[in-house]
Formats: C-alpha cells, structure tokens, sequence
C-alpha cells in the first residue's frame, strides 16, 4: 500500500493556513499570540476556542478538543486521515509524495490479520458448540427463558465454551496457531507454574466485535454457580480495549444512523432482546458508566445518545467526561430513568415491554438535568445544610454546561427547587469555574497599535471540572515541554501514583514523543485534546524550573497523602510513621521553594 511520505505530511502542514482553514467555519480574532473564537465544534457564547498559528494547533478550552490542521478538516469534513491531507495539498498546492510501506509495518499488519483469524474461528467453534454439544443444553434452555431466539442468538455469534480446561489450546494449537499467539488474544491464560489453560470455560459467550464486525474479544456469562465472576470478559489486549468498544455496534449502525440516535444498555442480553424486538440501535457498554472513548466513538454516527444505563450507580466522573466529549461533538445524552430491578431483556419478554421501552427512551431527559434532578430528589429542601450540600454539588455540573440556554433553565428550577434566588445560584456556578493553573488571564494586548479587533483571551472554562491535581498535573506537564531538558528529568520522576488517567496518558505520550510532541498527534482524541492543550500552554504559559519543582513536590505530597492513608486502612502504622516523616520533610521543602518562587 501506498503511503503519503512524511516529508510531505510536513509540507503539507506547513503550506496550509490554519487560520483560514478554521475561518470558514468561525470567525476568529486576534488575542495576543493566538486567535480566539467560539469554538465550532459546541455551543458557547464566549469563545473558548483557540488558534495557534505558529504551532499550528487549535484547542477549546471549553469542551477539550483539539489538533492540527489535518485533525482540523477530518473533524469538520468528516474526512479520513489521507483524504484530509489530500484535500489539503490540493488546495495549498502541495505535491504529495508516496512511499511503499515498511515491510516491518507490512509484517505487523499480515500477524494482525492472522489473529483476527483466529479470534473469528475460535468465535464460530463456540457457536457451533452452542447448538451442537450436549453439555451447552442448560446454556440453550436459559437462553430460551430469557426470551432469546436462535435468529437472534445466530445473527450476534452467541456460542458457549466448553468446560474442558484445554480445549482452545489444543485445537488452536492443532491449528497451526502458537500457545503465545493464544495468549496473546486472551484466550489462553497462564497458572502461577507457568501452565497454559483456557480462559473461558462453561459459559455462554458473546463475541465483541468492532464497527467492521472483526471479533475483537468475547465476554462470558457462567453457567454454574462454583465459577466465581458470573461475567468476564478478554482481558485487555493489543486488540481488545474494552473502554473503547460497544457490544453490537457492527449489527446496530445502520440503524442507528437511520434513528440518527443510539440506545446504551448494559448487557449483551438487552441488546439481543432489544434488537430481536425491533430496536434495532442498541448496543452495550462493558459496565456500568458510558466512557468518553465510546462517546467518541458513536458521535461519528449520531447527533444523540440515550442512556438506558442504571444511572444511580455509574460513576459521576465518568459521566461528567462522556459529557464533556459530548459536549465537544455537539452531541446530546440524554438519560431514560428505568424501572429498578427490571432490566431491558426482561422489559421485552413481558407483554406490552416493547412500547414501555419506547415510552421511556422518548421521555429520557439530559444528562446534566437528569443529574441535577437526582441530587435535588435526594435533598431535604427544609434544612439549610442540606440546602447548601446541594448546591455544591450542582454547581460543578451547571458549570460543566457552559453558558447556554440549557443551562440558565436548570439554574432557574435548581432556585425555585432549593428556594433560591437564582443569581445566588449563579454565583455559586460561576465560582465553580476556577481559572486554570497558570496566573491571571492575560490582557488583550496589543504590542503595537491599539487594535480595534481585539478580543480577550478566552476563559479556560473547563477547569470547572479539573480537580486541583489535574489542574496541577497539566501546569507541570505543560513545562516540561517548555522546557524540555528539565522536562526529560520529571517525566522521569513522575510516576503513575502522581498523575490522573489522563495526566498519565499524556506523561507516555511525552516520553515517547520528546520533540514536538503535537506533530505526529495520537488516535486517541480524548488525548488528542489534552497533548495540544500542553503544547499551546507552553507556549505561552510562563515555565520556570523552580515552579516546575514546585508543582511536582505538590505532586507528591498527593502521593504521601494516599500512601499514609492506605497505610492506615490495613493499620500498618509502622509505614505510617516512616511516611509520615516523609511528608514532613517533604512540607519543609514545599515552603523553601515556595519562598524561592515568589
Ligand atoms: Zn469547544
């Protein structure tokens, strides 16, 4: 295959003009060094969105996206990677050159190809086991009870694992295909004597496959009471990410598309259920919170997402973060409130569930608003404490939302709900949004002449959301690549007891990427965002290295924090003491170069 030559990736990225490119979808202004407006990717009426034309980055504070001028066009043309750099060198008149692939790369791709072979036949000896094997009839006949049939069953791949300890690793291997290779896709796991054996046994199995429908890994369900996890699933491969999959997203995406929405259940069950009884557009995550990866993944497909998720129980954070992303997709979650303790499977095998669950996906109600609502519910309005408790929590959700019309509403009902006066409210919102580490926002300077053009510097609103470590993390990331041979000495230091998920993402990437860590960008754009976010704010954040030491010693006073407190939670009190000296010293450093820094 043909590849476009990184030397005219380059070219490419260097003829095209960013700020034209982004002009055409939002009129930016000159604010200092870069160019600000709102952000066309969400909704907002004070830009947050930033250009860089010297790095040639955009980034939205507001909702977190970012990239180059390429990430630019894919987004917004909705293009792949070689069409965008096409488009691209069309227009700036760049001559693209071609090169034949590395044949390591080649060698990469055809053991990839292997393996999916292999996951594909392993996929059709459990279906065929599913319906052929006298031990799967207790497999069959629960199936059949929860109201499944084999159309369905057949349609998803549904097979069963026998219950023999070795059966995938013999016949793999009679199939030419490696004990390492068998392991290597999760299918084969090893005992603390180094002894092979195979991972799934008696349980039912789901083959989770990607948009393309390539298997991709399974979960299974136990079928006896003695095996311990009643679900599990491949564990995290090279090819199987399960944050990063939705089961049935390769039957639902037609559609889906045609719904222009997707329903998000929890179980491989429901969906089967769900699509057998005609909604067609569900599919499930692994768990119980939808994640930002997975976000990303259906906002290429739809403008709206329902959650028919148990959301009591998925984590806030998490749903904080799917709604960011959402929010920088100009996608809408929403959430239908399900009946406890009937789940979707058992909602379509009773009479009349099909339109039940039709009536509840129609009045499912935002994300933010369902979140507030679930706070307010649980508030006693008649006690003040209470009354306040509730406001701190709602305040960082309201926040989250930008300044929207949405927003002003929930503000409006969170006042009446709590007895408030809705500007009090506001200003508990706004407090909410603290400015981002690094000093005062800058004035709308103009070196030379008063420009009339000006605008501010946009607001880095999303440190709503950011904790004080985040926060932290990002200010001392940003430096390291400010200034990188410091830099090189505290990705060093940094380990993954100091940082957040994503804060450690982005520690690998710079690592890995010592120079220029936004010209090659990931695939990931959760991490996308936050790489360009680093590299604009070092651009013209200040960095120095005793603020660069500062921020990693209050780094690891968070560590020691955690240490001492795990500590005492198994009541290790002697490594409490060692650590608790730890930290003192560590708080006599903090203050000497806090009095160096100021
Ligand atoms: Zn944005």
């Amino acid at each position: 295959m043909a590849l476009i030559s990184p030397e005219s990736l380059d070219r490419v990225k260097q003829a095209a003009d960013i700020v034209e490119v982004i002009s055409a979808h939002t009129d930016l202004r000159r604010a200092g060094a870069r160019y600000t407006g709102l952000c066309p990717f969400h909704d907002e009426r004070t830009p947050s969105f930033s250009v860089d034309a010297q790095e040639k980055l955009y980034h939205c504070f507001g909702c977190g996206v970012g990239g180059d001028v390429i990430k630019f066009v894919e987004e917004k043309d909705g293009l792949g990677f070689a069409e965008a750099v096409e488009l691209l060198a069309d227009r700036y008149g760049v001559e693209i050159e071609r090169e034949q692939e590395d044949p390591r790369a080649e060698a990469r791709r055809q053991q990839r190809r292997r393996l999916e072979q292999l996951l594909e036949r392993v996929a059709a000896y459990y279906s065929s086991y599913l319906w052929e094997a006298p031990e799967a009839e207790k497999a069959r006949e629960y199936l059949g009870a929860r109201g499944l049939g084999a159309e369905a069953l057949r349609a998803f791949g549904v097979g069963y694992a026998p219950s023999a300890w070795d059966k995938i690793l013999v016949r793999g291997q009679q199939a030419g295909f490696s004990p390492q290779e068998l392991h290597g896709v999760g299918l084969v796991q090893r005992n603390r004597d180094g002894r092979e054996y195979d991972r799934f046994r008696a349980r039912i199995m789901f083959p989770i496959r990607d948009r393309r429908g390539r298997v991709l890994g399974f979960g299974g369900r136990a079928m006896r009471d003695d095996q311990g996890a009643k679900y599990v699933n491949t564990a995290e491969t090279d090819f199987f990410h399960k944050s990063q999959l939705l089961y049935g997203v390769d039957k639902a995406k037609a559609a889906i598309a045609k719904a222009n929405r997707a329903v998000v259940v929890e179980g491989y069950t429901d969906v089967l259920a769900l699509h057998q009884a005609g909604v067609g557009e569900a599919v499930a995550v692994m768990g119980t919170a939808i994640t930002g990866e997975q976000v990303a993944t259906l906002s290429g497909m739809v403008e709206e997402v329902v959650l028919a998720l148990d959301a009591d129980s998925a984590g806030q954070e998490a749903m904080l973060r799917a709604q960011r992303v959402a929010a920088g997709r100009k996608m809408r979650l929403r959430v239908a409130k399900m009946p406890a303790g009937e789940d979707p499977a058992e909602m379509m095998a009773a009479p009349g569930g099909p339109e039940r669950f039709h009536a509840l996906i129609d009045a499912a109600v935002e994300l933010n608003a369902f979140q507030v609502g679930l706070v307010l519910d649980r508030t006693d309005v008649a006690s003040p404490v209470e009354r306040d408790r509730a406001l701190d929590e709602v305040a960082p959700v309201l926040a989250a939302m930008g300044e929207t019309a949405s927003r002003d509403d929930l503000v409006r009902q969170v006042a009446e709900r709590l007895d408030l006066e809705p500007a009090m409210v506001m200003g508990r919102v706004v407090s909410a949004q603290p400015l981002s580490g690094g000093g005062e926002a800058q004035p709308a300077h103009g070196g030379g002449a008063g420009r009339g053009d000006a605008a501010p510097a946009p607001q880095p609103r999303r440190g709503a959301e950011l904790t004080s470590r985040e926060r932290r993390e990002r200010a001392l990331l940003a430096m390291c690549i400010a200034l990188p041979e410091d830099g090189r000495h505290y990705l060093d230091r940094l380990t993954d007891a100091h940082l957040s998920g994503s804060g450690r993402a982005a520690a690998v990437w710079l690592r890995e990427h010592p120079v220029e860590p936004a010209s090659n960008l990931p695939d990931d754009p959760e991490l996308t965002g936050l790489v360009t976010e680093l590299v604009m704010l070092a651009h013209d954040e200040p960095a120095s290295r005793e603020s660069m030491e500062l921020n990693f010693l209050l780094l690891d006073q968070r560590r020691l924090e955690h240490e001492i407190a795990a500590a005492g939670e198994r009541d290790d009190y002697e490594a409490r003491a060692t650590l608790s000296r730890e930290r003192a010293s560590l708080v006599e450093r903090i203050a000497r170069t806090q009095r160096v820094e100021s």
